[in-house]
């Protein structure tokens, strides 16, 4: 039917059939209130929406019914603010259905006029965006844990990095206890490694508040180090506490630290901090899952590193050590006695030289090979270890010529020094083929700094003119200084 063929009442039936029709089925809320804001008439959808029936809210203001514990008061003054300005106003506000679930709309109020301009009415929509809300929730949630995990990766490179360039395993070692404090803030943890019998694990650092860990760990006590990988306590319904553990109830991780294929170590790492209850026992699980995944790299990483350091330390052992005797070498003495040297006469402390040959040695190799040589060179190198002093280093120079580099050795004190091991060499009782051999003796000259100079290579030099004197003068003797007649330089 065309249009100009409709009468103006059949007109505004049709029209008021419509309104009828979109306000009956649109799946938006309607509210129509009166200009007080008492409500007068909804739609079902708000029905529908907030389980209020229409004689629930009628004569009453939808926001005193709809709005709710947590929605924002701010957000609800500004639309009293906007209501009493009969501004139209368009909002999200969390409201409550009749039967107290929260929901989040998207609401729109709009003051409606009639021909002469009077406010009659406030029209209200109100469209569920509970959803929307829920994504862009989970959105933010992704992005904060997304920029959680950029800055862990972000200090876990630092760590790796740090833990990298340590030279010394006692660098290492406070580099771990920094790096996993940071990293691990609501964990104590110890570090432990294998003693060299591999019996036992000793303490190597701690970090944290906890007062103490056990200072050793046996490894059948730890799950872990039995299973041979990493164990978490405290994230399962069934699991058994480790043995080494002194307070059950906490959770805990141990993880294995290997270098080269082999377990060298253990690291503990204890959570103290979920038992006050509040928001750290909400995340508690949480929590514990993401440290997990940290503690299993940091592991990793720890391992790497201490397998670095060990080898750093065997490449510069090689360069400082004779592979003999275990002694230090030529290199090794050179450096550190001018290193003592030039601190002894800063600090006005004593130093002193002790030098020391096998007597006879050459017929050890003419008449019981070579390798019965190097035997003796070995004792030897055993026995000047074992009775060194505090501050005597004994170093093999080259061939069977040993020096004892004697920091804090007056001359008194290097001469009872030299005496102790010319006696102890003396006594070392050795066998070939059950044949004993000849006795072992050393000379020895004494170096001292002061007396015979300041400068290395008179100390040195004083020492072997020494040792020459008591070779000259029968061998297996110590001479502690030239007599007067005789100078420095003098052969
Ligand atoms: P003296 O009492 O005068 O010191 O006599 P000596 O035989 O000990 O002295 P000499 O310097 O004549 O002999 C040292 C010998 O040590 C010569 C060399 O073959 C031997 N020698 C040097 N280095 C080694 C080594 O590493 N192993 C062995 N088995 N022998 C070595
Ligand atoms: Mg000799
Ligand atoms: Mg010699």
């Amino acid at each position: 039917m065309p249009a100009d063929d409709v009468g103006a009442d059949t007109a505004s039936d049709t029209q008021r059939f419509y309104a009828d029709l979109v306000m009956h089925h649109s799946s938006d809320a309607v509210i129509i209130s009166d200009p007080q804001r008492k409500a007068l008439w909804v739609n079902p959808a708000f029905t529908s929406q907030t389980g209020y029936a229409i004689d629930d809210i009628t004569g009453r203001d939808p926001g005193t019914v709809l709005q709710g514990r947590d929605t924002d008061a701010e957000t609800g003054a500004q639309i009293d603010v906007a209501c009493r300005q009969r501004h139209e106003i368009r909002v999200d506000i969390l409201n409550y259905t009749k039967s107290g679930a929260a929901f989040w709309v998207d609401l729109k109020v709009t003051p409606v006029y009639d021909a002469t301009g009077r406010h009659t009415h406030f029209i209200s929509t109100m469209r569920d965006i509970t959803e929307r809300k829920m994504l862009e929730d989970q959105n933010e949630e992704m992005r904060h844990a997304e920029a959680l995990r950029q800055s862990e990766r972000q200090l876990l490179a630092l760590t790796s990095e740090w833990l990298y360039s340590s030279k010394s395993f006692d660098e290492l070692l406070m580099v771990i206890k920094r790096a996993m404090h940071t990293l691990i803030p609501e964990a104590d943890g110890a570090l432990y490694i294998y003693d060299a019998p591999r019996t036992v694990l000793e303490l190597a650092i701690s970090w944290g508040t906890l007062p103490a860990f056990a200072t050793h760990i046996l490894p059948d006590d730890c799950w872990a180090l039995r299973r041979g990988r990493a164990y978490a306590y405290g994230l399962k319904p069934i699991e058994f506490v480790c043995d080494h553990v002194d307070k059950p109830g906490m959770p805990y991780f141990c993880l294995p630290v290997v270098a080269h294929g082999e377990t060298i170590g253990l690291m503990h790492i204890v959570f103290d901090g979920f038992e006050e209850g509040g928001l750290m026992r909400h995340m508690r699980n949480e929590v514990l899952r993401n440290r997990w995944d940290i503690s299993l790299i940091c592991a990793e990483q720890i391992s790497l590193a201490v397998a670095n350091v060990r080898l750093r330390q065997e490449l510069h052992d090689k360069s400082v050590r004779d592979p003999l005797t275990g002694l230090w070498n030529r290199r090794w003495f050179m450096e550190h006695a001018l290193r003592e040297l030039t601190m002894a006469q800063r600090d006005a402390r004593d130093l002193a030289l002790i030098s020391v040959d096998v007597d006879h040695f050459k017929q050890f190799n003419d008449r019981f090979g070579h390798e019965t040589g190097d035997m003796v060179l070995k004792e030897v190198g055993h026995v000047l270890t074992r009775d060194a002093g505090d501050n005597v280093a004994p170093c093999r120079l080259g061939g069977e010529e040993f020096i004892l580099l004697c920091v804090d050795h007056d001359e008194g004190a290097a001469y009872e020094q030299a005496e102790r091991v010319r006696v102890a060499i003396s006594k070392i009782a050795l066998t070939v083929s059950g044949q004993p051999l000849p006795a072992i003796t050393v000379s020895a000259g004494l170096g001292v700094l002061g007396r015979d100079g300041t400068a290395l290579e008179d100390i040195m030099k004083a020492a072997d003119l020494a040792l020459y004197r008591a070779k000259a003068e029968g061998r297996n003797r110590v001479i502690e200084r030239l007599s007067p007649e005789v100078t420095i330089g003098a052969s």
